[in-house]
């Protein structure tokens, strides 16, 4: 009988798929792919048919509601042996991997729209016992759902409406109503939809204070972190850097649903307590739907020429194949992606292009549109769940053979794809940092794997994990290593802190502030990094020396933002008005320290008058307004962009003819394995930054380590260099690429808790270890032990939004091992006890932050 039950993926953090009865009346279960609604607890919800069976299936079981796909199954056999790997590698629940393969509307019976049909008029109109000429009588809650139908008129109701009916009509009763003929639901579609407005939010300018509106702010507001930067980010598009914001601040509902998924929910209270305005104004046209001009290949160099020429065999012989194409910014990786990309056009085929951050690269988009026209989807974030789904459609039907987009752009369900290129590889961003842990280029090379493809890696200063790779042979190792423009790598100049001493304000030393000087003065511009979001870091009690800290995190996490005269914790989203007095003495010598790149901007006004200066981070630029202040200073409408990590992607500005960083070793403190690579990465990365246009550039870097190898190396563009000084003291640890990690997070409110389901697990996790250790012994007594437990510890954060958190680290010499450990884990992890005592247990594999 196993053929009349299916197993299938439900998106809820349950650690295994749920097994439902087909109805009696179906003629065959549903294919493994299809989506499926099905009841659970009293809900009814869509999930994935997948193709394996729970062999313990319970005995009675519900039956599935309803088969939601037309003709073909939603998810092709190909995506979902990928999201069983996702579930299986990643330790994550099977259903919470099957949802990153599904856009977010598909996975939501909600949002689908319904219309009665004549049959459905017809039922209504002679509903009652004696007419119903054999059928069953509707019932009263039938009878509701058809009339409102009904009214609602040929545009139909979202089924999310429906289900706000009072009393509850339950979701299932709409698919039984659709299974008699009464009512069609279909997935809304932002074609079909012929909606060229939109709902736009604006901050009014009701309580817009500093400490005096606060209370009453907060009465408005509540305890939701989530409400108070829904506010604070439509005042943030108000006062927009120049003092003339584009559209008067009005923000669409699509843009905000990005950053705050329940934007509707939260503004609602908001908008009656007319704190924020509510308007329909005409939809704004997607950043990326306008062509640019055709352009053309360029002829390749040497270099380029022999990688394309390796590449284009790998995708000729149709074998799984991976490659590391590294080369310096400029060296002209995009050229090679472009040139393969053509190649697998040319049969017909299609690709993927993963890349950081698109939204912060719209060059990079605009090159391959220049190249590819319409045969691009740009998936990025500001792409309303309607146009997702679109664009999804669109891709799936083969329209769009070729796919760029950030992390989750990995699962699109290109048919018949070709190669993927992974962009600048070692992006932090590639790591999905909840839910499911995933790590986008490692499931683009699965992929890959699964449907015997190539893979391409690009990036100039390659993750050491994906360079060790290529040193064993397991990627091919392609280089190239020089520009093709004869524009040579520019000049890094060191600046020791402890001799030439910075301006407290600005952080400029005197060599610092004639450099930017003299680049203005020749008609160049320059770019000062800082990765320090904020006017200062820290807000001291001169009296008592506490720092006023977030009452919900542990560490030092509030920057105080002067332009709104607030406090902002960047771990937690709390924001409140800067305090007047310290919150531990009551003193009102409160001092600012630790500068932060809003200070920066300001500083630099005063020390160098006349200058045109714009900054560039998440507080003062988001959504719209980064792409328009990229834009602006690419233009050459400022002078001076100061900003923060986001300016080290891929921008391209010809003008700028210096780059400062003004803190170089900022980052070497963090207690993070990572924490000289990413440096080295950082700086390398906004080095290159300098001199793309015509004029050589100049790179001051100014910082207290100067003779710290991360910035030694990065300060002679010298990659093999520190890989090979860094590689040494990975091996001496057992730390990637040497071993292998996975990190057990524990957290709840109750502290007790958190730390006895730590030990627990430790406990639970010791004896297996020893197992594993048994099973694979070392040669060389010395060596340490395959698989390393460290911990159980509170975690370097130990407290965020309230939370306290504990970790265990393991580590291993081989991937077997470990994952075998994990496996025996995956049962005791989740949610565990309830209320205050709630500890919550995840595993990130592969993790990319320990803190
Ligand atoms: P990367 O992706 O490695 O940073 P790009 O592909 O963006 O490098 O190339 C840098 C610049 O060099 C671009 O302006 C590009 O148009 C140009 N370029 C790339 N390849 C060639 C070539 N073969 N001949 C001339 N110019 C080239
Ligand atoms: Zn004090
Ligand atoms: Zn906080």
């Amino acid at each position: 009988m196993s053929a009349r039950r299916v197993s299938v993926a439900v998106p809820v953090a349950l650690d295994r798929a749920l097994t439902y009865a087909v109805p009696d009346d179906w003629e065959q279960p549903p294919a493994a792919g299809r989506r499926v609604l099905v009841p659970l607890g009293s809900r009814a919800l869509v999930g994935v048919v997948r193709s394996e069976h729970d062999p313990s299936p319970p005995e009675r079981l519900k039956e599935v509601l309803a088969d939601l796909d037309d003709d073909q199954p939603t998810l092709t056999a190909e995506l979902l042996t990928l999201c069983e790997w996702l579930a299986d590698y990643y330790v994550a629940p099977v259903g919470e991997a099957y949802r990153l393969a599904l856009p977010g509307l598909l996975g939501n019976a909600d949002a689908r729209t319904a219309h009665v049909t004549e049959e459905g008029r017809r039922a209504l109109a002679f509903a009652g016992p004696l007419l119903s000429r054999g059928a069953a009588p509707l019932t009263a809650p039938a009878r509701r759902v058809l009339e409102a139908l009904i009214e609602a008129g040929p545009s139909g109701l979202p089924v999310a409406r429906l289900s706000r009916l009072r009393p509850r009509v339950p979701l299932r009763l709409l698919s039984e109503l659709q299974d008699q003929g009464l009512c069609t639901l279909a997935w809304a579609d932002a074609e079909a939809s012929p909606m060229r407005t939109e709902s736009c939010f604006r901050r009014t300018d009701l309580l817009w204070g500093g400490a005096a509106d606060e209370e009453r702010l907060k009465q408005h507001i509540g305890r939701s972190k989530q409400r108070r930067a829904i506010l604070d980010y439509l005042e943030g598009q108000r006062d927009a850097v120049d003092g003339t914001p584009d559209d008067d601040g009005w923000v669409p509902i699509g843009e905000l649903r990005g950053p705050f998924p329940r934007a509707r929910e939260l503004l609602a209270p908001l908008v009656v307590a007319a704190l924020v305005a509510q308007q329909e104004r005409p939809r704004r046209l997607d950043p990326f739907a306008t062509a640019p001009a055709p352009d053309r290949p360029q002829v390749p160099t040497e270099d380029q020429a022999s990688a394309l020429r390796t590449l284009t065999a790998d995708v000729d012989t149709g074998e799984f194949r991976s490659a590391l194409l590294h080369g310096i910014t400029g060296s002209g990786k995009t050229e090679v992606y472009l040139q393969l990309i053509a190649h697998v056009r040319a049969k017909g085929r299609g690709a993927i292009v993963l890349v950081p951050e698109i939204a912060l690269t719209p060059q990079l988009a605009d090159r391959f549109r220049a190249r590819f026209g319409d045969e691009v989807a740009v998936l990025h974030s500001g792409l309303t769940p309607h146009q997702r789904l679109d664009a999804w459609h669109q891709i799936r039907a083969g329209g769009r053979p070729i796919v760029i987009g950030a992390r989750s752009a990995v699962f699109a369900p290109v048919p018949d794809l070709g190669v993927i290129v992974v962009d600048e590889e070692h992006d932090g961003s590639f790591k999905q940092e909840d839910g499911v842990r995933y790590h986008a280029r490692d499931v683009a090379l699965v992929r890959a794997k699964g449907l015997s493809i190539p893979v391409v890696l690009g990036s100039a200063t390659p993750a050491l994990e994906t360079f060790a790779l290529a040193r064993q042979g397991r990627h091919r190792w392609l280089q190239l290593r020089s520009r093709p423009t004869p524009r040579p790598l520019p000049q890094v100049e060191l600046v020791p802190l402890t001799v030439h001493r910075p301006d407290p304000a600005s952080l400029l030393t005197g060599r610092m502030r004639d450099a930017v000087d003299e680049a203005v003065r020749r008609g160049g511009q320059a770019i000062l990094f800082l990765n320090r979001r904020g006017f200062t870091t820290d807000l001291l009690c001169e009296d008592c020396g506490s720092r006023q800290q977030c009452p919900d995190c542990s560490a030092p996490s509030m920057t105080y933002h002067l332009s709104r005269h607030r406090m902002m914790c960047h771990l937690c989203g709390h924001i409140e008005a800067a305090p007047q007095q310290c919150r531990s003495c009551g003193s009102a010598k409160l001092v600012h320290g630790g500068v932060g790149t809003e200070r920066v901007e300001l500083a630099l006004a005063k020390a160098l008058p006349g200058l045109r200066v714009l900054r560039l981070d998440r507080d003062a630029a988001r959504g719209r307004q980064l792409l328009q202040t990229l834009a602006r200073f690419r233009a050459g409408q400022a002078d001076v962009l100061v900003g923060t990590q986001m300016l080290s992607k891929g921008h391209d500005f010809p003008g700028v003819t210096l780059v400062g960083v003004l803190q170089g070793d900022h980052g070497l403190g963090l207690p993070d394995l990572r924490a000289s690579e990413r440096t080295f990465q950082l700086l390398t990365q906004v080095a290159g930054r300098a001199g793309r246009g015509a004029v050589a550039g100049r790179v001051l870097v100014q910082a207290w380590q100067v003779e710290h190898p991360a910035i030694v190396f990065a300060s002679e563009h010298d990659y093999l260099g520190f890989a090979e000084d860094e590689l040494p003291r990975r091996e001496a640890l057992g730390n990637p690429p040497a071993g292998h990690l996975a990190l057990v997070r524990i957290h709840g409110t109750d502290a007790g808790a958190v730390e006895q389901r730590a030990k627990r697990l430790a406990a639970g996790l010791r004896p297996r270890m020893a197992q594993v250790r048994a099973a694979h012994p070392s040669d060389d007594p010395a060596a340490p032990p395959v698989v390393m437990m460290l911990g159980p510890l509170p975690s370097p954060i130990e407290r965020i939004n309230r939370r306290v958190r504990y970790q265990l680290l393991l580590r291993a010499r081989q991937r077997g091992p470990l994952r075998w450990l994990l496996g025996e884990l995956r049962p005791w992890l989740g949610v565990e006890g309830s209320g205050e005592g709630e500890t919550m247990a995840i595993v990130d594999v592969d993790p990319q932050t320990m803190l």
